[in-house]
């Protein structure tokens, strides 16, 4: 089976993620993602833009600051509500979540801890006997709210009216940006912003690798529509990540469920999460929420700026939005993990194949000349040409076997050997990451050739 352990290991040996500042000790919960990491991640981000953004003509895109005026964060709701309810164990002093105190123990199976008030959490805790996971003492601290978002400082002196916050979430740039976005680019509503970008939250209990950090990606997408349309759309997106998911990330349906979220906050009509099944449990990659009127009335009350929409002939209002959030690491994750195959290719001999869609391979193909003697001029000049087209890697090094391996732990879906019988008659052989054949083709068809197989 493969674990987070053993993923880990796989992760920083090849170059897809390291720990963060290595060299001094590292820092925890970081990570760096190294060449093959990187290229898959822009894949991803790629493949989320083509779908959300371009595929549909009644979305744009955006690219907003990771600072903001502080007031966002106060209309937003997050400088007063973003916030998980921790407590200290005065034994260990290690600090701990009282939600997941409770969902991870056996007496809170049934109970939803975001249902609670802080005083319910603390009796559950106390009637319970919860026990600190890390020391197992019973000596808990009361019930403190921590807010997630990362405070900096704008100026050389640090004091409250200079504080800015790292922004927790990409979606508030769309929101503030409203009339920006729908008068330059005269979209009429229904329309939607897709926008990528780094979030920063600073999580008590991070974990799981790149599941949980404080620094990591996400992938929004805002649809403004008319509150009489508004659940249409919200079940519409909400099958549309699935197909995200499951057609163009290639992810097994039977590794995604959708929980729909119980306690709706009040403004919302509806709200699901995508969950995938990791090797510690199902845990969340995306989500589909109803935010009704909530986000562009409270800029719109604290701004004093209309984020209102005119229709032609029609009464003027603020729009409703369908969110469609997806975390960009958290889904990197379940992609690898999802491709990830231990085959047995012949009895004794096992081969690690990650079977990732053509197009979130790291590399479209590996050039790998079959001796270094008289066939490196060639195969130089045919990794140049298909270099201009496709994301090519070159490896002269080790025997043709276990080259082969080393590309299909990669996910390289096609490698190309060039031998002798290219020098006489322009051919090259092709073979298949996942069936291991090989065909013969003339350098002349290549490129047709490889596209049709992508
Ligand atoms: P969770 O309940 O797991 O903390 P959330 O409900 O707070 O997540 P959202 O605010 O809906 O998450 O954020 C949208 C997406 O961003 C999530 O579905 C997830 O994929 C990603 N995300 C959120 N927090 C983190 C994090 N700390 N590390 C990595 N990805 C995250």
């Amino acid at each position: 089976m493969l674990t987070m352990e053993k993923l880990i290991a796989f992760c920083r040996s090849r170059g897809f993620i390291y720990s963060g500042s290595e060299i001094y000790g590292g820092l925890a919960n970081t990570w760096d993602y190294g060449p093959l990491g990187v290229e898959i991640k822009n894949s991803i981000k790629q493949a989320w833009w083509k779908f959300f953004v371009h595929e549909d003509k009644n979305s744009v895109g955006m690219d907003g600051g990771i600072l903001m005026n502080p007031n966002v964060w106060v209309a937003s709701g997050h400088v007063a509500g973003f916030s998980d309810p921790l407590m200290d164990c005065k034994s260990c002093k290690t600090r701990q979540r009282a939600d997941n105190l409770i969902s991870n123990s056996k007496q809170g199976k049934e109970i939803d801890p975001d249902a609670m008030s802080v005083e319910e959490l603390e009796k559950f805790i106390l009637d319970n006997k919860l026990v600190c996971p890390n020391c197992g003492k019973i000596d808990w601290t009361n019930i403190r709210q921590f807010n997630l978002m990362f405070k900096t400082s704008r100026s050389a002196v640090a004091d409250v009216e200079n504080t800015v916050y790292l922004r927790p979430e990409t979606a508030q740039s769309q929101f503030v940006n409203f009339q920006n976005l729908q008068r330059t680019s005269r979209l009429k509503l229904p329309f939607g912003v897709g926008q990528i970008g780094k979030a920063f939250r600073n999580e008590i209990t991070p974990g799981n690798f790149i599941f949980r950090t404080v620094e990591f990606e996400q992938m929004e997408y805002q649809l403004f529509c008319k509150e009489q349309e508004s659940m249409d759309f919200y079940n519409e997106y909400k099958q549309k990540a699935n197909e995200f998911y499951t057609k163009r990330l290639g992810i097994k349906q039977e590794n995604i469920r959708f929980e729909n979220h119980e306690n709706l906050a009040h403004y919302a009509k509806a709200a699901v999460d995508a969950e995938y099944l990791y090797p510690f449990g199902w845990g969340e990659i995306g989500g589909t929420h109803h935010r009704g009127t909530f986000d562009l009335g409270n800029h719109q009350r604290d701004s004093k700026k209309s984020m209102e929409y005119q229709p032609e002939g029609a009464e003027k209002f603020v729009p409703t939005v369908i969110e469609s959030s997806h975390g960009c690491d958290r889904i990197f994750l379940a992609t690898l993990l999802d491709a990830y195959n231990e085959e047995e290719v012949s009895p004794g001999d096992t081969r690690v194949v990650l079977k990732l869609k053509p197009n979130l391979a790291p590399y479209t193909v590996a050039v790998l000349p079959l001796q270094k003697k008289n066939l490196t001029e060639k195969s130089e000049e045919v990794w140049s040409n298909l270099s201009k087209h496709f994301s090519v890697t070159y490896d002269e090094t080790g025997s043709i076997g276990k080259r082969y391996r080393r590309q299909d732990e990669i996910g390289t879906p096609i490698c190309l050997t060039v031998d002798y019988q290219t020098l006489e008659d322009n051919t090259v052989t092709l073979r298949d990451r996942d069936t291991m054949e090989q065909i013969r083709v003339k350098i002349d068809d290549l490129f047709t050739k490889i596209a049709s197989i992508i």
